[in-house]
């Protein structure tokens, strides 16, 4: 109580300070706006044609993730996303957390996951910001779901160039070699990977192959948004 009279509760969304209990102002209940069906079935992306299995994106490259979901339209949460990891806000991670459990739980749960395995940052980035988004998504989502994190075993060994300011070969060939998994996960199976954004699919493509290195063969990921497809 004392707490949050101290700290009171901000809008993930606008930022603003909120009276009370309350997780979203009114104003931005209707701004977060979930996938709409039909989606891929492949990066969980919103199709325009409902005849179709797959976005053109996942019709052009192959992946190398088995499929994943993502609960937000990336241009309705941009502002947030962004304040999430870069304005020092890691309380954001429940609200988020918490709606991609209410939305995405039955998916979750068809994923029969062992653990959720968050993206790591590269340890100059994590001192930097002092928080890894990913990590306390992942917290809060295991809170929920009672699926352990391993938070240890994928590394980020790689500093990589900011993905945003890059063309999608130049995004490919930066990531390359950007992750490495310990011997610590080779008895998993399946896993969730666990990330705020899913622009290309790039990050998760590479982690992903660090994990199938390791044998994992069902690799799984949530996302808080996701953008259209193009
Ligand atoms: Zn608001
Ligand atoms: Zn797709």
């Amino acid at each position: 109580m004392l707490e949050r009279f101290l700290f009171p509760r901000r809008c993930p969304i606008c930022d603003d300070f909120i009276a009370g209990d309350k997780k979203i102002c009114e104003n931005c209940v209707g701004i977060p706006r979930l996938v709409p069906a039909p989606r891929c079935m492949k990066c969980g992306k919103n199709i325009d044609d409902s005849n179709e299995e797959f976005c053109r994106d996942c019709n052009r490259d192959r992946h190398f993730f088995t499929r994943g979901v993502a609960l937000y339209e990336y241009d309705s949460v941009k502002d947030s996303l962004n304040n999430f990891k870069n304005a020092s806000r890691p309380e954001y991670a429940e609200y988020y957390a918490e709606n991609i459990v209410k939305y995405l739980g039955e998916t979750i749960k068809e994923f029969e996951a062992d653990a959720l395995i968050p993206i790591p940052l590269h340890i100059s980035k994590y001192k930097k910001r002092g928080y890894n988004q990913s990590e306390l998504l992942a917290n809060e989502i295991s809170k929920r779901t009672g699926i352990p994190v391993l938070n240890d075993c994928l590394k980020r060994v790689k500093k990589t160039k900011e993905q945003k300011k890059l063309n999608d070969t130049e995004r490919q060939k930066n990531l390359v070699g950007a992750f490495h998994m310990s011997e610590k996960g080779v008895k998993l199976e399946k896993v969730i990977l666990v990330d705020d954004v899913y622009t290309t699919g790039a990050t998760l493509d590479e982690a992903a192959k660090a994990l199938l290195s390791r044998g994992i063969t069902k690799i799984y990921y949530l996302t808080v948004a996701i953008g259209t497809d193009v």
